[in-house]
């Protein structure tokens, strides 16, 4: 097994345990009320989540949950240390966790508001 296939069954495994969907829950910064993928009504009692799926256009990324660690430390994680996210709420997500790491950001104040 080559690393880039190791890679992806990791990637697989976490995909599959979140259900093939984006796992972000509004820790983006977006709230992800009502978006589904195709247009539709968000599923009542899943409208925080993400709606994006996995697929090969836009596959889920496995990304630590633990955010900004080297992404090359990431393929030699276990999978429960690893949630699947999207490209976009990856991004964000990585831009929020470098704005937290350089002090501007308070993690537990922003994590209420989407209690
Ligand atoms: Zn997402
Ligand atoms: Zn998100």
């Amino acid at each position: 097994m080559s690393a880039w296939e190791r890679a992806e069954a990791l990637r697989l495994q976490v995909v599959r345990a979140a259900g093939g969907q984006c796992s972000c829950g509004g820790e983006c910064g977006r709230r992800h009320l009502s978006e589904t993928p195709e247009g539709q009504r968000a599923v009542l009692g899943d409208v925080r989540r993400c709606p994006a799926r996995d697929g090969v256009a836009a596959p889920l990324h496995a990304a630590p949950v633990v955010l900004g660690l080297p992404e090359v430390l990431s393929a030699g994680m276990p999978a429960g240390a690893l949630r699947a996210l999207c490209d976009g709420c990856h991004g964000r997500l990585l831009c929020r966790a470098a704005k937290a790491a350089a002090g501007g950001w308070q993690p537990e104040a922003e994590v209420m508001l989407f209690r």
